[in-house]
């Protein structure tokens, strides 16, 4: 059934969620001329997790026009990110400034609460209505139209629309129904974390470095300066590990987690928590599409991948871009039934199997002990543009990052680097390990 547009719209197209999916699909839509509803069912500031940006992000922020709002907003300046073994006798440093195919190697450390009104209050500067306090309930589907019922203020709304975007983040307001989602065995991990004063930083450029520190479980916590004094702190795991934990609250775990982590515990030892601890079940999951007739998903209301490398704003901000193009032109042909948005479909698949070759590897110990050893090589500068964000390599640096695994499977299977200690042994041939050479 080909989906047809017409005049006889409240709006072209709604926009479920105000994240930064929703608010990048939203710009790029009304900046194509199309009119927009944004809703979005919290007052902003709001808080959100997802704080560390990537240097790609840069080209979607120039895209959507937003690229000086966000440089004077006085965000952390971040070049590289710091990776440090449990006990912090390996340290080792990917600056952006290396990564191949990377046009400019700065980006930002964000509170997630600072970045994500900015960017909804410039959708409604590039001409979409945003609409807060505003939940969207239900989306009801015919020949010529989509009719969506929300709240408003508190009063019962209803809106006439040619396509629906949904940008929901993990509730999936359509993907939940309409788009099964699949669960990643590999990534089956939980994060605990919050915000802290007194944790020291290096001078400089390095000061906004995002750190890593490993954990011998293949767990990781992430330290993320954002703001001259704040420092966001996180442990994630795997989900059986935190299962086994015996702490009755959440600030006695992330105590406990600090405190056996040697390189966390030393990072810490001054620092005072400033917000309260939070929890998040953040397993990854893909789904099985990704548009229908008159309906798109795009951020974590369609997939969600594991924070490792901060990939989260980027995908969804880069997938809202493509949702909109797709949705232009398919209102411009006056067909919007899914056909029109194959491409796009096969897009989100695409760049989220390639980052996610990446985040599993960083729980499989061959990759890390190859991505431990300190390198000057070009293979490596592949991998830092991966880091970076680079979701489109060229032939040649495709080609390396081919060789990079290569080595991996080397390692795996002849160990050719010393393996890191930093794994507890019981768990050296730990079933990651074991899947992941199955695949
Ligand atoms: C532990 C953890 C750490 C992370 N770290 C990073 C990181 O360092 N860097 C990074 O880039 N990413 C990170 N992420 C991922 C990042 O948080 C997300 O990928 C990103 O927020 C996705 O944006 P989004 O717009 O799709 O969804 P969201 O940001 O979740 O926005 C969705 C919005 O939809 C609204 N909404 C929901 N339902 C309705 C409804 N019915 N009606 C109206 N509005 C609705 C919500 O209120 C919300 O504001 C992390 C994630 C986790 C779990």
């Amino acid at each position: 059934m080909p989906a047809r547009a017409n005049a006889a719209f409240d709006y072209d197209v709604a926009v479920v969620g105000g994240g930064p999916a929703g608010s990048s699909t939203a710009s790029r839509l009304a900046r194509h001329g199309r009119r927009v509803l944004v809703l979005e069912r919290e007052t902003f500031p709001r808080f959100h997790i997802g704080e560390s940006l990537l240097p790609w992000s840069d080209e979607i922020f120039h895209a959507i026009g937003v690229e000086p709002k966000v440089a004077a907003a006085g965000f952390v300046h971040k070049w590289g990110a710091t990776f440090f073994s449990a006990d912090g006798e390996i340290e080792q440093y990917a600056d952006f400034a290396d990564a191949l195919e990377t046009p400019r190697p700065q980006t930002y450390q964000v509170p997630r609460h600072e970045l994500d009104r900015l960017l909804l209050e410039h959708a409604a500067s590039c001409g979409a209505e945003v609409q807060q306090d505003a939940q969207a309930l239900e989306a009801t589907f015919d020949e010529s139209g989509v009719t969506l019922r929300y709240t408003a203020g508190g009063a019962e709304r209803a809106a006439r629309v040619a396509a629906i975007v949904d940008a929901s983040g993990r509730v999936g307001f359509l993907a939940r129904r309409f788009a099964e989602r699949t669960y990643d065995p590999l990534l089956k991990n939980v994060a605990v974390h919050a915000w802290y004063e007194g944790i020291p930083r290096r001078t400089g450029r390095r000061a906004g470095d995002i750190r890593m520190v490993t954990r011998p479980d293949r767990g990781w916590f992430w330290l993320i300066p954002i703001s001259e004094t704040m420092t966001s702190v996180g442990v994630v795991l795997p989900k059986d590990v935190y299962a086994a934990t015996g702490a009755k609250t959440l600030d006695a775990s992330l105590d406990a987690y600090v405190a056996e982590t040697p390189q966390a515990a030393a990072l810490l030892a001054n620092a005072r928590r400033v917000s309260e601890v939070r929890f998040d079940a953040d397993y990854s999951y893909e789904s099985k599409q990704y548009a229908g007739d008159r309906w798109v998903i795009v951020g974590d209301a369609g997939a969600f991948l594991d924070p490792i490398f901060s990939t989260g704003v980027l995908l969804g901000m880069q997938g809202g871009i493509d949702a909109a193009d797709a949705l232009h032109a398919g209102l411009a042909a006056n067909d919007l039934s899914r056909g029109r948005f194959a491409a796009y479909e096969r897009a989100i698949g695409k760049r989220f199997r390639y980052f996610r070759r990446f985040a599993v590897g960083f729980y499989d110990p061959p990759f890390r002990d190859i991505f431990f050893q300190p390198s000057e090589s070009s293979i490596r500068k592949a991998v830092i543009s991966v880091l970076a964000g680079n979701w489109r390599p060229t032939f040649a640096t495709r080609l390396r990052l081919a060789a990079f695994f290569g080595i991996v499977a080397l390692q795996r299977y002849v160990g050719i680097a010393p393996r890191l200690n930093d794994f507890d042994p019981a768990r050296k041939s730990a079933p990651v390990s074991q899947e992941l050479a199955a695949e």
